[in-house]
């Protein structure tokens, strides 16, 4: 099987093949039809010739001129291009040679007078002769076709030659023939007939062949080829990214329906890529303009985009940050690396101190529908502020705002963490709780605002003895308490009696205050949480009112 790679070959072959195969058959068919009409007309002419012959020959017998017969014969073997003719008998002996049938005539007609000849019997063709066996048999002409010695095709007629009722009276009637004329020609002429017409056929299947293929390869190649080779063309063009080609779509027929259906999708992606490249446009200006750092790289980890914010944050240019790559934004590849993820790692955002700041950082992998990876983008924001502001928050909420130490709330907290320190690890921790002493009095005395000052006063001589160490507390009102992580009962008691010194020193608005403190610490007392200890240092600081104010007392031993 050949396989074509051209249209334009394969529509030659297959159209072409098939149109000549019907020349080639008409042709063929009219050349051996010719052939045969040549043979049947020149049989036909033969026929003729030889039936004038026998009426002829009937003639000069019926008018009892036998004997001329001979002479006839004789006559008739000098006509040009007839190469032999004769008349025989039946059995294929030579006729009016020999006395062979005077004698059988003699018995039945004595009225004919005979000049005997000399002569033997004369044998022309074989009693066994095929073509003669087959005239006596069918009792019609036979045409034997043979050649000359040298190529040249002969033909041998055997026309047979009836017995009919004139001859009965000398003959006989049994026979159903008498004889037959046999006369050989040349087919030479009709044979030369025939050749030409092969040769013209030949010339005809040849001019055909060269014709319909010229044709053919003309017709396809303006239809189809040229066509098919337009659209290979400008499909490689659209293949590269130019949807600005269009094709003639003159034509009514198929081609044109694919012209026009091609232009139509060519203009439908000029108008989605125009869609697109407005969207990418629409997306940059978002992304430049944006106060988050954008910073996006190709499926080859090459940076293509840095946006302002980026510039800004990073104190770099986006030359720089497109030199330095991706994985060295902060410096830091392995950090980088980690907030992407890998080998199955999850990317997780984190935050990092930059040049005194901090920034939070968002990196993922960008990857297409089929998982290919074609990109990373990192989020950077400042969050320098944002951070001091709940730093800040969190503090208000833990602080006490008039005093500046912690809160009733944060106190609570506290409280609770050391019991469980105390119970878990046997670390021991004491509180002291401070009570301004005749405080009602000094309010009503000096005003509620100059009680305040007192307060705050108090505030900061607790922080400042407490730092580090110690968790200074706004109990509530103007009770304060100190919880001291580590420290025990005795030390507590050290610590309380430096307090009480400190605020009976203080001078505030020319006024002087002195506060009362009760002290409990673990080890040393039965307490089932952290308030049992305090309500074991309120006992303490009533004991110290009791006793007389601006004092230190102890919690009761257990
Ligand atoms: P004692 O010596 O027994 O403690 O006498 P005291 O007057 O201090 O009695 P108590 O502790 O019961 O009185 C608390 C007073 O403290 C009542 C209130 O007027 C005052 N006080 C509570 N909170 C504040 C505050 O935030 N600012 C001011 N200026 N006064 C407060
Ligand atoms: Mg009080
Ligand atoms: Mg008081």
């Amino acid at each position: 099987m050949i396989h074509f790679r051209r249209i334009g070959h394969r529509l030659l072959a297959s159209v072409g093949g098939v149109v000549i195969l019907g020349i080639v058959a008409i042709t063929l068919t009219y050349a051996m039809r010719q052939e045969k009409v040549s043979l049947q007309q020149n049989e036909n002419a033969l026929g003729l010739v030889t039936d004038s012959v026998a009426e002829g020959l009937a003639a000069l017998m019926q008018g009892g001129h036998s004997k001329v017969a001979p002479d006839f014969a004789e006559r008739l073997n000098k006509v040009p291009n007839i190469i032999d003719y004769r008349i025989i008998r039946t059995d294929g002996t030579q006729a009016f040679v020999d006395n062979l049938t005077f004698e059988r005539v003699k018995q039945r007609n004595d009225a004919f007078e005979f000049i005997p000849r000399s002569a033997e019997p004369v044998t022309v063709v074989a009693a066994t002769n095929p073509s003669l066996e087959r005239m006596r048999k069918t009792g019609e002409r036979i045409f034997h076709y043979h050649l000359k010695p040298g190529g040249e095709r002969l033909v041998t007629v055997f026309n047979p030659i009836p017995n009919a009722e004139h001859c009965h009276k000398c003959h006989g009637k049994d026979e159903r023939l008498r004889g037959a004329i046999t006369f050989t020609v040349s087919m030479k002429e009709v044979d030369a007939n025939v050749a030409r017409t092969w040769q013209l056929s030949i010339l005809v299947i040849a001019a055909a062949l060269f014709g319909i293929v010229s044709l053919i390869y003309w017709f396809a190649h303006r239809t189809v080829v040229s066509q098919l080779n337009g659209f290979l063309t400008a499909m490689e063009a659209v293949a590269k990214g130019d949807s600005s080609v269009r094709l003639k779509a003159t034509r009514r027929d198929e081609i044109g329906d694919m012209a026009r259906a091609f232009n139509h999708m060519n203009e439908n992606l000029e108008e989605t890529y125009q869609r697109l490249r407005e969207e990418r446009n629409k997306l940059n200006t978002v992304i430049y303009n944006a106060s988050t750092g954008i910073v996006v790289t190709d499926g080859a980890q090459q940076i293509v985009l840095a946006n302002r914010a980026a510039e800004a944050i990073l104190e770099r240019s986006a030359d720089e940050i497109t030199a330095r790559g991706f994985l060295d934004l902060l410096d830091d590849p392995e950090w980088m690396q980690a907030r992407l993820g890998s080998d199955g790692e999850p990317a997780t955002p984190g935050l990092r101190g930059w040049k005194g700041r901090t920034l939070s950082v968002h990196a993922s992998t960008i990857r297409n529908s089929v998982d290919q990876i074609i990109g990373s983008a990192a989020l950077i924001r400042d969050i320098t502020e944002e951070k001091r502001l709940e730093a800040r928050l969190e503090q208000q909420a833990i602080t006490d705002t008039l005093t500046g130490i912690f809160n009733r709330r944060q106190f609570d907290e506290v409280l609770a963490t050391e019991f469980k320190r105390w119970k878990r690890y046997g670390q021991p921790f004491s509180v002291m709780m401070i009570d301004v002493d005749h405080f009602k009095k000094f309010n009503d005395t000096h005003g509620h605002d100059c009680g305040d000052h007192v307060l705050a006063a108090i505030g900061r001589v607790l922080m400042e003895i407490s730092a580090p160490a110690q968790i200074p507390c706004r109990y509530g009102g103007e009770e304060m308490i100190i919880v001291m992580p580590g420290v025990v009962e005795d030390e507590g008691m050290k610590l309380a009696e430096t307090v009480r010194l400190r605020i009976s020193q203080l001078v505030i608005d020319g006024l002087q205050v002195t506060a009362s403190i009760g002290v409990a610490g673990l080890p040393g007392h039965e307490a089932k949480d952290g308030d049992s200890l305090v309500k074991l240092a309120d006992d303490a600081l009533y004991v110290a009112k009791e006793g007389g104010r601006n004092r230190v007392c102890r919690a009761k031993p257990a």
